[in-house]
């Protein structure tokens, strides 16, 4: 695989602003925050998106997520949403897996950051779906 952007960061090749790390992980401030805070939470191996973490790495990036979290939590802001993008698709522009930790400071309603444009699900899509996933 090719040098990534988040490599860089994680080699100190090029500058960030780092929040945490430890042996397996790293978090920094995203270069575009779409709120104050707006953090990078990233497995310091590559891996291309989240769900090719492999079985034993897993495990020691997610004891990290969380401590990471509870961090945050206390000294940024304990509301907050965690997005993944998975795929060119769903908007993944960086190919080294990584968590999107986004928090929200209003008092009275959050900042819509989704743009959610729902319809109601039917009975044709939902069994669609079902027989899809258990084909
Ligand atoms: P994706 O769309 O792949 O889920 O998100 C990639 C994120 O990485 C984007 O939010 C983008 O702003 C951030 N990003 C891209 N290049 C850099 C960089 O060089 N430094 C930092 N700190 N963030 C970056």
């Amino acid at each position: 695989m090719e040098e990534c952007i988040f490599c860089k960061i994680i080699n100190k090749e090029i500058p960030s602003y780092i929040l945490y790390e430890d042996e397996y992980s790293i978090a920094f401030l995203d270069i575009n925050p779409i709120n104050k805070g707006h953090t990078l939470f990233v497995p310091k191996k590559r891996f291309d998106r989240i769900s090719n973490i492999d079985d034993e790495y897993i495990k020691n990036f997610y004891r990290s997520f969380t401590k990471f979290l509870k961090l945050f939590e206390e000294k940024i802001s304990k509301d907050y949403n965690i997005i993944v993008n998975n795929g060119k698709k769903a908007g993944q522009a960086v190919f080294h897996a990584h968590i999107h930790i986004i928090p929200q400071y209003n008092e009275d309603g959050y900042k819509n950051i989704f743009n959610w444009d729902t319809h109601k699900l039917s009975k044709e899509e939902a069994e669609e779906i079902i027989k899809k996933f258990n084909s």
